[in-house]
């Protein structure tokens, strides 16, 4: 029997999204592809002594108790189980706070799943990700990986082929967005460019990486786009260098960009990480689920 336990948590992107209304509750419905990426935080569980959550991280700025992710991931689980236990969580930050990565979510998803394997409490994959919904809708898609459709609030998850893999380029302007704030912003009309939900699924299954890059879309990016200029100034470089396709992920205001070259790739990632958004760059790829 292990006290301790290291889980990587991914990152993801959203090839496209779409919003196709407003429920009564005032959450949004919601069409979304999610793609896992390499990107991850690390996130170590070690079994304490005393009946309490501890956390740890390499960002000052993050709380370590309630409001935290992970911390509250593993409150919840020790309410949930009812185990008699105490746990130190520590959190390696690598994927960029309030970016539309789904940074927060991937934590939280890896302390549910972490602390199953470490108090051997033997939750089902779907018994995990109920538990993980209350506390986000992004976190059960996190659990499960690869590439899928979420579908409802973000929680009805369809896992679609693992998705013909790209190397992956981020860059985030400086500021975050809410992603409370951004889709209360957006505003549906019969104006609003719907990306091709369907038709991005069709294109997965075919490997079709020209039909996948070509139907990128998302109904967020003029809203984000209103807050923050920059999204469009790095699209137009990132396509000077020869992507497939570039979008903003989630809420944003992080920019993906897709290569199908190495080359083409290594070289925008060398552009970005001399200029302005220098530390906010990295370069990755598609994780297979
Ligand atoms: P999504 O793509 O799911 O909308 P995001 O990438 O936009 O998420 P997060 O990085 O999850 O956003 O952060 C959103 C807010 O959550 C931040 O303002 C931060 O203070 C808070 N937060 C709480 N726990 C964490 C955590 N473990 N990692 C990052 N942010 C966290």
């Amino acid at each position: 029997m292990t006290d301790r336990i290291e889980v990587q948590a991914p990152a993801k992107i959203n090839l496209a999204l779409d919003v196709t209304g407003v429920r009564e509750d005032g959450y949004h419905e919601v069409r979304m592809i999610m793609q896992a990426i390499r990107l991850s935080d690390r996130v170590s569980l070690r079994k304490i002594a005393r009946p309490e959550t501890v956390l740890k991280t390499n960002l000052p700025f993050l709380p370590t108790g309630k409001g935290n992710l992970a911390y509250d991931a593993a409150e919840l689980f020790i309410k949930s189980t009812g185990i008699q236990a105490g746990v130190f969580i520590e959190v390696e930050k690598n994927i960029p706070v309030a970016a539309g990565l789904a940074g927060g979510s991937t934590d939280a998803a890896a302390v549910l799943c972490g602390m199953n394997e470490l108090f051997e409490t033997g939750l089902s994959d779907a018994e995990l990700q109920a538990l993980g919904l209350k506390l986000g809708a992004d976190v059960p898609f996190c659990m499960m990986g690869g590439t899928a459709l979420a579908e409802g609030i973000g929680e009805k998850l369809t896992r679609l082929p693992d998705a013909p893999s790209f190397h992956v380029l981020l860059v985030k302007p400086d500021r975050g967005a809410s992603t409370k704030e951004i889709y209360g912003r957006l505003k549906l009309s019969d104006d609003t460019v719907h990306p091709d939900i369907d038709g991005m699924i069709r294109a997965i299954e075919k490997e079709d990486r020209l039909g996948i890059a070509g139907r990128l879309g998302n109904v967020l990016e003029p809203v984000t786009g209103q807050l923050c200029p920059e999204i469009s100034e790095i699209e137009r470089q990132m396509k000077s260098f020869g992507c497939e396709g570039v979008m903003m992920s989630g809420s944003g205001p992080t920019v993906f960009g897709l290569f199908a070259d190495r080359g083409c790739a290594s070289a925008a990632y060398m552009h970005f990480k001399v200029g302005p958004y220098a530390r906010q760059t990295f370069l990755t790829e598609f994780l297979r689920g």
